[in-house]
């Protein structure tokens, strides 16, 4: 069956990050594009890193690593910390941002371009990066800038393939600017090409979602 591109529109919606967090999960699941996550982990940041740190460390030692050595002594530690905090941080719901929308009268369209982001390959956990281009409608509210760059950023931080993060940024914005009109674009160099498999430097990849006023005028298409 053919993915619904166009999520519920059922204006108004709660702005809040807490509220709309909830509201975008549960249409990921519905539109079965939800990162798998296991609902029943329920260790808080500080468990999840204190357990990483010490599975970190068993991995060094395997690999016959003497965690002795003043400069690795802290690299477990170190590992669980950016894991948490930082890379897997969209696996934590309250890291949602807030999606304050201001009301406009004008119909108008908003691009934002090269909007930079970092996230990690889900089947190597290596990094892939690149930036994200959003175009959309706005159908009386807009969104501050900044909120995209937010959201792009939310959906990267989490094991990710390509696709997916290109989905699930374009269903969220669709739902946070109540709008059908709404395309994201992904260019993105995946390190595990470069550092393993086939070794290549240079290549991108390209993917995008649209709805909308923009379904007709694929950008990929005239690559
Ligand atoms: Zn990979």
């Amino acid at each position: 069956m053919e993915l619904q591109t166009i999520v519920p529109l059922n204006n108004p919606i709660d702005q809040r990050g807490d509220q709309l967090e909830q509201l975008v999960r549960q249409m990921l699941i519905d539109q079965r594009i939800q990162t798998p996550i296991n609902s029943m982990n329920v260790l808080t940041n500080v468990e999840k890193t204190s357990k990483i740190t010490e599975l970190v460390q068993q991995i060094m030692e395997t690999l016959g690593l003497d965690l002795n050595d003043e400069s690795l002594r802290d690299t477990p530690k170190r590992v669980a910390k950016m894991y948490v905090n930082e890379l897997f941080q969209g696996l934590s719901p309250e890291s949602f941002p807030n999606c304050t929308t201001f009301d406009i009268k004008e119909i108008s369209n908003v691009t934002q371009t090269n909007i930079p982001f970092t996230s990690m390959c889900e089947h190597h956990l290596m990094p892939f990066f690149g930036v994200a281009h959003i175009s959309y409608q706005s159908n009386g509210r807009v969104i501050g800038l900044s909120k995209l760059n937010r959201v792009v950023n939310y959906f990267a931080r989490r094991p990710q393939v390509q696709e997916r993060l290109t989905k699930q940024i374009h269903r969220a914005l669709q739902l946070v600017l109540q709008s059908r009109d709404v395309r994201v674009i992904i260019e993105a160099e995946h390190f595990c090409i470069q550092a393993r498999g086939v070794q290549q430097k240079g290549s991108k990849t390209l993917t995008e979602e649209t709805s909308g006023m923009y379904s007709n005028s694929k950008f990929i298409q005239k690559l």
